[in-house]
């Protein structure tokens, strides 16, 4: 895990200049995805979304969630319990708002999901909370 560092770091291979995401997503996927901001609860597309299929980032595409590992949290906002692979989201520590809490990005295009906890269910007992405006859904 690494400490929190601008959304545009060069560290990612999909880059796009901030014109180019304004014009890519609508104002309340860039101002999730690409200023890290927050969905209100209960008001995303995804939170009681119960098909069968992937979920992918909304910014490169890159396929994040399966349908399979979600579950209701009840907390109004996507849920899962694990992310497609490992290797497809980035950990940061967040310490904004007087917390400490671990923000999960998009380790292709550095786009913001949401947050990561430890009060998931089991396999793997965490619980990542997904904006449904830094996703796309689509059917297997
Ligand atoms: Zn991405």
């Amino acid at each position: 895990m690494t400490d929190v560092h601008p959304t545009d770091d060069a560290r990612y291979p999909v880059r796009k200049t901030d014109a180019e995401w304004r014009a890519q997503l609508d104002p309340m996927q860039y101002q999730v995805a690409r200023q890290a901001g927050t969905e209100r609860a209960f008001s995303g597309k995804y939170w009681d979304h119960t098909q069968p299929g992937t979920y992918l980032c909304v910014g490169c595409g890159t396929p994040l969630f399966d349908a399979s590992t979600k579950f209701d949290a009840g907390c109004g906002w996507p849920s899962y319990f694990e992310p497609i692979d490992n290797d497809v989201v980035e950990r940061i520590v967040d310490r904004s708002h007087g917390m400490v809490r671990v923000e999960v990005r998009c380790k292709r295009c550095g786009s913001h999901l949401g947050h990561v906890f430890e009060d998931g269910p089991e396999p793997t007992g965490e619980r990542f909370c997904i904006n449904s405006a830094s996703i796309d859904f689509k059917n297997e």
